[in-house]
């Protein structure tokens, strides 16, 4: 395997003079040297032919030995020197102070394809940041992680990417429920990959400690390295990579909002400076469209990070980036303006993307009432987001009578549905009807438009937890299917119509498919 790794983040940003492995506040540094953790009995489970190619490596290379002992922390491959991130990060709305790495290493940067990609391996053992936890990673969070970076790159999300899953062969304690019930899982590795795993959090930390200098090579270093269309780093070039942040951030999520996916724990150390989705943790997907939901248990009493709330937590997690931003710019006027021009831009963007899900190409003022509407009506009883956004492209403008069939497989309790509500459904569709009369597609037209960004396959919650179930049990295929499944979320693949289907009964209330916690 020839895997050309350079150090471009450590060539260029200040290290921590101490190469000691103990955990401590690290001052002045962007990183800690350390080397991943030795794993007893490492096997590869699977491995994204997709982010191979990016890499520019083979089929051939990952079936290598080589391979399996680099990306399980046992080997160091040639020209890595590898390091653990300082940042900090604002937990649930409090300052947390200094967290990094603490499971994750980084193995440097390929250059591939006029592209660079960050190796980090998550789950590879103690840093200085593991504060009182041990570094490690378990199967379950791994798979979660590995299926759904995946799945979001292919639903054209911007994502972290996921190159490789492998057991380590080493046993991790959790309690998974925080309940005082800890047990012995099986411990796991995803190599990660991603142009950069810079965080909001990485320059709050500087800020925070009121070290501008590292704060300014920090920043310094990333428009040059990710930025350069920006030019030449400045006051002015600050403002407008903020600005960037702000457009990427914002995009992401929006994405988010017309998936359904919720990312669970939106805290700034999980804030991607490029606006990926990073940090897989207690995500989950929207079954019943339900603005109030949230995955995360540990989030239930405020529900902060609840699906209808992403779009405000990220203008919150800007502010403080705003914040982080501010000693070197000096002028708060510029950061208002771009913060303030979120909230616009989030209306404005917000209602394209809802549009595009209705099939809706002519603008018109009515639209906006249409979309609050139905999200009104989605709300009156549980209805499954994704099989109704995907059946809605069968409605035919002309046809007055099966109006209601597109939501009525949508509904988990059909036989339930009030006259009340089947009447303000009945009345929605009309509008929605008349509405496309006005629009100059054909209904085969606006079906394949809808099609293209209401996914027919998403990773339900209950579906990762199927494949952990049989994975727990040494039975990795599931791991495959869904893997291969998801790869296109937007075809029809009739042979896969199983699914096309809503969260079975027993998923309810089940551990791992309605209810996570930050254990991983
Ligand atoms: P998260 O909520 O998973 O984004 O993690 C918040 C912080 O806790 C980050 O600094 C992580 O590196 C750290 N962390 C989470 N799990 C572990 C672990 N098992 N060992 C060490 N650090 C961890
Ligand atoms: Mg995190």
């Amino acid at each position: 395997m020839n895997l050309k790794l350079k150090n471009t983040f450590t060539d260029n940003l200040p290290a921590d003079s101490n190469s000691e492995n103990s955990r401590r506040q690290v001052l002045n540094a962007c990183f800690s040297y350390v080397n991943p953790k030795e794993t007893s009995k490492p096997e590869l489970l699977h491995v994204s032919t997709e982010v191979l190619q990016d890499l520019g490596l083979s089929k051939a290379d990952s079936e290598t030995d080589d391979f399996l002992k680099v990306f399980t922390g046992n080997q160091i491959p040639k020209g890595s020197k590898p390091y653990a991130m300082c940042y900090g990060g604002h937990q649930f709305g409090q300052w947390a102070g200094q967290l990094g790495d603490g499971r994750a290493i980084n193995l440097g940067d390929v250059q591939h394809d006029s592209q660079s990609w960050e190796l980090q391996l998550k789950g590879a053992g103690e840093t200085p940041y593991s504060r009182s936890a041990d570094g490690l990673a378990v199967l379950r969070s791994s798979i979660r992680e590995y299926l759904c970076s995946e799945a979001m790159y292919h639903l054209g999300v911007p994502t972290t990417r996921a190159l490789s899953l492998a057991l380590t062969g080493d046993q991790v304690l959790r309690d998974v429920m925080y309940d005082g019930n800890p047990a012995y899982e099986k411990g796991a590795i995803v190599c990660r990959v991603a142009p950069s795993f810079l965080r909001f959090g990485n320059y709050e930390i500087f800020t925070a400690r009121q070290d501008l200098e590292t704060l300014k090579t920090l920043l310094d270093f990333t428009i040059k390295q990710y930025f350069q269309h920006l030019g030449e780093p400045s006051k002015d070039t600050y403002i407008n990579f903020f600005e960037e942040v702000m457009q990427s951030t914002l995009s992401m999520i929006i994405h988010w909002q017309r998936v359904g996916f919720v990312h669970g724990v939106m805290n700034t150390d999980n804030m991607s400076i490029l606006g990926l989705t990073i940090d897989y943790g207690p995500y989950g997907w929207l079954e019943g469209f339900d603005y109030e939901w949230t995955p995360n248990t540990t989030d239930s009493q405020h529900k902060r990070y609840r699906f209808g709330n992403q779009p405000n937590i990220g203008l919150w997690n800007l502010y403080q980036l705003a914040n982080a931003l501010y000693p070197l710019i000096e002028e708060a006027e510029p950061l208002e303006t771009i913060l303030n021009a979120y909230k616009t831009d989030f209306e404005i963007k917000s209602l394209v993307m809802m549009r595009s899900k209705l099939g809706l190409e002519l603008q018109l003022e009515n639209d906006k009432k249409l979309i609050e509407d139905l999200e009104d009506v989605l709300q009156l009883s549980e209805t499954d987001m994704t099989i109704f956004f995907r059946n809605l492209a069968n409605v035919q403008k002309d046809d007055s009578d099966n109006s209601l069939q597109v939501v009525e497989k949508a509904f988990y309790k059909p036989n339930e549905i009030s006259d009340v509500v089947r009447q303000t459904w009945v009345n929605w569709m009309n509008t929605y009807k008349s509405r496309l009369k006005k629009e100059n597609l054909s209904d085969g037209e606006r079906k394949a438009k809808m099609n293209a960004v209401n996914p027919k396959y998403v990773l339900r919650n209950y579906m990762a937890q199927l494949a952990i179930d049989a994975a727990e049990k040494g039975d990795y295929q599931l791991i495959d299917e869904l893997q291969q499944l998801l790869k296109k979320p937007y075809g029809e693949q009739p042979c896969n119509e199983k699914w096309f289907a809503k969260r079975p009964e027993w998923a309810r209330y089940k551990v791992g498919c309605s209810m996570l916690s930050c254990s991983s």
